[in-house]
């Protein structure tokens, strides 16, 4: 018997992520959408699930979910029926959460992303639209569990793949790729965090050649992207094991346990629910106009891998300039703006993935969020290009029109004297009085030791305060030294 090794199976992958749409209103009933608030704060008799209450969809919720479904590339259903999947769970006051079983809102679509730089097609199974539970926290203190029902009636879109995801990098990438698409939609923050975006996985193995699709598990509790990839990794060893020693795989939920990062049995296929769905009566299924699903086809932004490739053509960006600025479509507005006020495209970008980023990152927010208008910025990269500026005052300025929009360039070198010395003759006398003061080292390089150049610069920077141009600086002591 010939012992089997890893290479002798082939992964497969399919992911359900659930996003949650950032209406005003809950799905059902008028409840403030929000997170973070006070625990039943946000509830009514409708998210509630009193008896006699009549839920009324959100159309604005609608609108999201036809939206994402156009963007996923999906076929839309414009016939929009729902359906009750009855099960129980103190989360769940209805005893039945309110979802799409057989006319899910999109279906077959699909969302191309890169694997190791080669394009790939990831399809889409079906997206439907569903309202969210409460959730539960368990207070270990008092011993005991405690509902908060604010989340429940939270708008959901659960989107669904085919199994065509062969690694965990693979489902890594695809979430990564679907997260920045549904960014671009404004549909939701799409905070994991927040638990605005959450992924279940399912995974098999099967031998290398072979069609039929192995016994899957699904694995759940994972709340990042990090978590995801780390969860598929070990159940992927995990299944391999099982497989190479002659076992066969349970068809089961596991929970992904981040401390041991490891995953652990949940509930097995024979204690899996049967849902009982059927349709929802209190919600009569209607038909959304072809041309009301035109008119929010309009609305879709264009995608992030449509706009890197743009940046590249329109502007000459590099593929990895443009792939960094692509990554926050805020970001990506802000640099069209600015090229189109610069002939300096380059520069711009430098300073757009550099400090300005750089920036972002430590107050973790977008550019949007902050006053810095593109024209002062431009100037801004301009003035240091130019010599007016040095990079570190640039820097400095940089922050000032984060915090304070109604500051401009020029005000700021105006007042804090960050202006570089750029005036020839004053930087002359400069260089002709270090040289003075030096007399001995210029001996030295003029016998040969041209390493003490630099001291020279230094000390004639020293000697404007710092404020002088370095590199006019270095070119008239060169002149001076080499050219006299
Ligand atoms: P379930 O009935 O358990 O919900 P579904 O057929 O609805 O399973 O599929 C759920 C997810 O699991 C989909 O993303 C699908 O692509 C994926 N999937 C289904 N079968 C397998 C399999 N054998 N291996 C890996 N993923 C699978
Ligand atoms: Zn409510
Ligand atoms: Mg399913």
């Amino acid at each position: 018997m010939s012992i089997l090794t890893q290479k002798d199976f082939e992964t497969v992958i399919g992911l359900e992520v659930h996003l949650q749409f950032s209406t005003r209103t809950k799905i059902f009933c008028g409840c403030e959408n929000a997170f973070g608030k006070e625990p039943n704060t946000c509830v009514c008799p409708v998210c509630l699930g009193l008896p006699g209450t009549l839920p009324v969809l959100n159309k604005s919720a609608l609108d999201s979910a036809i939206k994402t479904a156009l963007a996923l590339n999906c076929t839309v259903n414009s016939y929009i029926k729902f359906d009750r999947k009855n099960y129980y769970y103190p989360d769940l006051p209805k005893g039945y959460q309110i979802s799409q079983f057989d006319f899910p809102i999109g279906h077959d679509g699909y969302l191309d992303i890169l694997v190791n730089g080669n394009p790939k097609r990831i399809r889409i199974h079906r997206a439907h639209i569903e309202e969210d539970a409460g959730k539960l926290i368990h207070d270990n203190a008092e011993g005991c569990s405690l509902v908060d029902y604010n989340r429940t009636g939270t708008p959901l879109m659960e989107i669904v793949t085919e199994p065509d995801l062969r690694s965990p990098q693979e489902a890594y990438d695809y979430l990564t790729a679907l997260k920045l698409a549904l960014q671009y939609l404004d549909v939701s923050d799409c905070d994991m965090e927040k638990g605005s975006l959450r992924c279940d996985a399912n995974i098999s193995l099967r031998r290398a050649g072979e069609t039929r699709l192995g016994t899957k598990t699904e694995l759940k509790n994972m709340n990042s992207f990090k978590a995801v990839k780390a969860a598929l990794e070990f159940e992927e060893m995990r299944q391999f094991r099982v497989l190479a020693t002659g076992g066969t795989i349970v068809q089961e939920t596991r929970l992904w346990n981040e401390d041991k990062q490891a995953t652990f049995t949940m509930r097995t296929k024979e204690e899996a629910h049967d849902y009982r769905y059927f349709p929802e009566p209190d919600l009569v299924p209607f038909i959304v106009e072809d041309a009301e699903i035109e008119r929010i086809r309009l609305t879709l932004p264009e995608n992030p891998q449509a706009k890197c490739q743009r940046l590249q053509k329109d502007y000459g960006l590099s593929d990895y300039d443009a792939t960094i600025i692509v990554q926050d479509r805020h970001l990506a507005d802000f640099f069209e703006h600015c090229a189109k006020h610069s002939g300096k495209i380059k520069k711009i970008a430098n300073w757009i993935i550099g400090p300005l980023l750089k920036e972002l990152k430590d107050r973790r927010c977008s550019v949007k969020d902050l006053s810095l208008k593109p024209e002062q910025f431009v100037l801004l990269v301009e003035k240091v290009e130019n010599g007016d500026l040095s990079n570190l005052a640039g820097k400095d300025i940089l922050i000032t029109l984060l915090e304070d929009g109604s500051k401009t360039v020029e005000d700021l070198i105006e007042k804090s004297g960050l202006s570089q010395v750029s005036d020839d003759a004053l930087l002359e006398s400069i260089a002709d009085e270090t040289l003075k003061e030096h007399a001995d080292v210029v001996t030295q390089i003029k016998n040969g030791n041209h390493g003490a150049v630099g001291f020279l610069i230094g000390q004639a920077m020293k000697k404007s305060q710092g404020k002088g141009n370095p590199k006019k600086i270095k070119d008239i002591i060169q002149r001076r030294l080499f050219n006299a």
